[in-house]
């Protein structure tokens, strides 16, 4: 079956919206209709819509890249439906989700803005990956970066989510539309602060009075999100077609699991989401920490040795003790010990549950998307728990082969001599790096970029070199037994 609203009620493989699609009203743009929104977001609201609740708060996707233009209309022949595949080790579920109604033009800015200044929209959300905030590696927003400066220039046709934002913003504010609120959903500490700081720096270039009207009017709210989410290929279209009978252009496969801890900071109102399994908090950053350096970070040390050791899927890496033993200790000994307590939870408990969660054949999820774009990554997921340590004196030896794992990975062929084709959008720069570090190591951790004044400490430098060192003269697996028995 072709998925549309016209075949919808001849599904009978997948649970299909139990609301009236035709009634729903938009209240949320969402930027980056990417995979994670539509295993998250997308699927929390399609709950609460099928509690006959918050109709008025339906999706409307949006997007500023080329890829954006392929989903929209990948969506748009199927009515903006999405299969959602749930899958436990034991079982797989389908559902068709269909809370959104809309996706705006790509890349044009006047209809855009025009959607954003309605005083319908409420909230505004974004997935834009780790990458798409234009920060440093301390977090910091860089305003002479060529796109924000383009924005600068041109605040009626800005070409980023955040000059977009802004001008939104400005025409709300002059028309007397109370703001929307701003909801970031990338996997970055401080989400809401982040995405703040971009949106108050690209109006501050062109009206500095705007940004501060942004800065103390309009909320954005920090959130943690959660749900491992691979990318869709032949496969997955394969099973959809397979295992449920339902043809969709982008189907979404993701595990069952799910978390989302959101800031309670909406003034212009919001869906009711705590009735579907929102955890509101006053303020998120324990779960935040306790997220990005165990899954996130955790996701990291599973990554470069499979990558070397031209393991494909994660739960295979998983099945490999060395791989598997690296994670464990490494989680243990140097990462739980950075994040602070987190109400009513076991960290150590939440460590176990994100093994079991990785092995998971069911899920399919890729090495390479685990090992995709480390020089976003690494800086928020790996670089603060090394900082946090040697700031405290501890060791960081696990940390420190994490990050020499990277650097091999980044010089481009694994241990069996197979070429690693790029994955990062900073590849040509990372590469040459990479290779000058195998005789040079400072080189490496010297990329300020990424490593900020880290990149000097005598206990990292030391570190990284000698896992290095046994990277290259013995190969993954020694170093990773080295480093389990405590002889690295
Ligand atoms: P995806 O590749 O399916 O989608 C990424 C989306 O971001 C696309 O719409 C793309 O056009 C857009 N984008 C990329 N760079 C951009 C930029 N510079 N400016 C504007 N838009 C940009 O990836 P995904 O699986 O949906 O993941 C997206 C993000 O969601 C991740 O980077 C992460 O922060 C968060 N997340 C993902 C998962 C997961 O398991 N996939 C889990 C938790 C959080």
């Amino acid at each position: 079956i072709r998925l549309s609203n016209a075949t919808l009620s001849q599904i009978q493989t997948a649970a299909t919206p139990r609301y009236d699609r035709a009634a729903l009203k938009p209240g949320i743009v969402h930027f980056g209709i990417g995979n994670f929104h539509r295993a998250h977001q997308a699927v929390y609201l399609d709950r609460l819509f099928n509690l006959g609740r918050d109709h008025d708060f339906a999706l409307v996707g949006a997007g500023v890249m080329a890829g954006d233009q392929r989903m929209r209309e990948a969506l748009a022949g199927q009515d903006y439906l999405t299969t959602v595949v749930e899958q436990s080790a034991a079982r797989s579920e389908a559902r068709i989700t269909g809370g959104m109604i809309d996706f705006l033009p790509v890349g044009d800015a006047t209809a855009i803005i025009a959607r954003l200044t309605d005083p319908a929209i409420r909230i505004v959300s974004l997935t834009v990956t780790e990458g798409g905030y234009f920060i440093d590696s301390s977090g910091v927003f860089d305003p002479t970066h060529p796109e924000i400066r383009h924005d600068g220039k041109h605040p009626l046709a800005p070409r980023t989510v955040f000059g977009l934002i802004a001008a939104a913003l400005s025409a709300r504010r002059a028309s007397d539309t109370p703001p929307f609120t701003v909801m970031c959903c990338d996997n970055i500490p401080h989400n809401g602060s982040v995405t703040r700081s971009a949106v108050v720096g690209v109006a501050n270039l062109y009206d500095p009075d705007l940004a501060n009207w942004i800065a103390s009017e309009v909320a954005f709210p920090n959130a943690m999100v959660d749900r491992i989410t691979p990318a869709t290929g032949e496969r997955e279209r394969r099973l959809c077609a397979d295992d449920f009978g339902i043809e969709d252009a982008w189907p979404v496969f993701c595990e069952d699991f799910t978390q989302w801890v959101l800031e309670d900071n909406f003034p212009s109102g919001r869906p009711a989401l705590e009735e579907v399994g929102v955890e509101f908090v006053a303020d998120v950053t324990p779960y935040e920490l306790m997220k990005i350096r165990i899954l996130n970070g955790g996701h990291a040390v599973i990554a470069y040795p499979a990558g070397l050791l031209g393991i494909t899927y994660v739960h295979d890496a998983m099945g490999h003790p060395l791989i598997a033993g690296f994670l464990e200790k490494v989680t243990r000994d140097e990462i739980i010990p950075t994040v602070p307590p987190v109400p009513d939870t076991s960290l150590n408990e939440y460590a176990e549950l994100i093994v079991t969660r990785c092995a998971n054949p069911k899920i399919g999820d890729t090495v390479r998307r685990l090992c995709l774009d480390g020089s976003n990554r690494q800086p928020k997921f790996i670089v603060p728990t090394l900082a946090d340590r040697i700031a405290a004196g501890q060791p960081i030896t696990g940390l420190a082969l994490e990050s020499a794992l990277w650097c091999r990975y980044c010089a481009g062929t694994t241990d069996a001599g197979e070429t690693i084709a790029p994955n990062d959008p900073n590849w040509e720069k990372l590469q040459p790096v990479a290779q000058e570090a195998q005789s040079n190591p400072n080189a490496w951790l010297g990329q300020a970029d990424i490593y900020g004044a880290l990149g000097n400490a005598p206990i990292l430098r030391e570190r990284f070199a000698a896992a290095l060192e046994s990277l290259k003269s013995d190969g993954v697996e020694t170093t990773l037994q080295r480093y389990i028995a405590g002889e690295l």
